[in-house]
């Protein structure tokens, strides 16, 4: 049995979940990082699409959903020679790591996950999945010898558990996997909603007054800035705690352009701030609309990923089915 060389390189999983249109916060939180890091790590990501049946969603929304999703990276910058870019349902040995990693993790452990309690505490039907979808999540992780996983605070704890069954596995049955790290996203890429800048802006599938969507037309961007919720007072200060509103917009800005601006007034605010994301997303837009018009670019690229992944997954798959007690020949 042998565990994954040590590599120049970390190798990185990054993944986007289906379940409704790419926002702002994605672009700043998640697909630009993605983008800048291509060079200095070995980039996987994964279209999650396993991940959002774990709630009430319609089947035509998450195929359509992540098609769109992979032409967006694409059309942002991701770049699929560097990066291995699948479907996460393209590669089965997700689904199969996923069992014999249930067989490696107690029921409480599950249970005790802030995101189950959350939604399975609000007393409405639950799917059995959204019980055990961080092992499937740390499956993901796992079958790429993953060393960094890029998140958000809401997705340490289930890092945390993908390292703990690594350790339990590797301990109990013999060195099979990679133990990974959270990476903590940065601070300043916390986008907040623009109708409600103390709640983060989230994607969604219905049109919602507080979320720029990446593939927004430039006026419907224009006009959500120009309406965002300001604070009292006219002063333009960066301070979260009081003045949510107006932090959140220049943080926006500054994500934009790289610069921090001069505003005399909250109007010029918006005005400058609104501009500046048109021209960030004007390119990625076109990009995606040239996509369109050639689905088949989008679908090769997905193969190529599925393509480059599979003989990794499957040796990570095979190792820990030894490892466990399965026969193989
Ligand atoms: P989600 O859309 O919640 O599945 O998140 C996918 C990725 O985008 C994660 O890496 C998040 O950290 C990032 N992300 C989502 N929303 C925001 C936001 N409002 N601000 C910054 N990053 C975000």
């Amino acid at each position: 049995m042998t565990i994954a060389p040590t590599r120049a390189r970390a190798r990185r999983l990054s993944a986007c979940k289906p379940t409704g249109r790419l926002q702002l916060g994605n672009l700043f939180g998640m697909i630009l990082p993605l983008v800048a890091g291509q060079d200095d790590s070995e980039t996987v990501t994964m279209l999650a699409d396993l991940h959002s049946l774990t709630v009430e969603h319609d089947p035509a929304a998450v195929r359509g959903r992540t098609l769109e999703q992979a032409a967006v990276l694409l059309a942002a910058g991701v770049d699929p020679q560097r990066c291995t870019l699948y479907v996460q349902s393209h590669l089965p040995e997700h689904t199969q790591l996923h069992y014999l990693l249930e067989c490696a993790t107690g029921y409480g452990e599950a249970q005790r996950m802030v995101a189950f309690k959350e939604k399975a505490g609000r007393g409405e039907q639950v799917r059995l999945s959204l019980l055990t979808y961080p092992v499937l999540m740390a499956a993901d992780i796992l079958l790429h010898d993953t060393e960094q996983v890029p998140v958000g605070d809401d997705q340490l704890q289930h890092v945390e558990l993908a390292r703990t069954v690594a350790n339990r596995f590797n301990g109990r049955y013999g060195p099979v996997f990679t133990v990974p790290a959270a990476v903590p996203a940065p601070v300043a890429a916390r986008v907040m909603d623009l109708a409600d800048p103390t709640a983060k802006m989230g994607k969604t599938n219905v049109v919602s007054a507080g979320v720029i969507g990446i593939l927004d037309e430039p006026d419907v961007v224009r006009r959500k800035v120009m309406r965002a919720v300001t604070d009292g007072g006219s002063t333009v200060r960066h301070d979260r705690e009081r003045q949510p509103g107006v932090t959140n917009l220049l943080e926006i800005y500054q994500a934009c352009t790289g610069s921090t601006g001069h505003f005399s007034s909250y109007g010029q605010l918006k005005r400058e701030t609104a501009e500046a994301v048109v021209a960030v997303l004007t390119p990625i837009q076109e990009r995606y609309e040239a996509l369109r018009r050639r689905p088949e670019t989008v679908e090769a690229a997905l193969a190529e990923g599925a393509r480059r992944a599979r003989p990794r997954a499957a040796a990570t798959l095979r190792r820990a089915g030894e490892a466990i007690g399965l026969v193989s020949f």
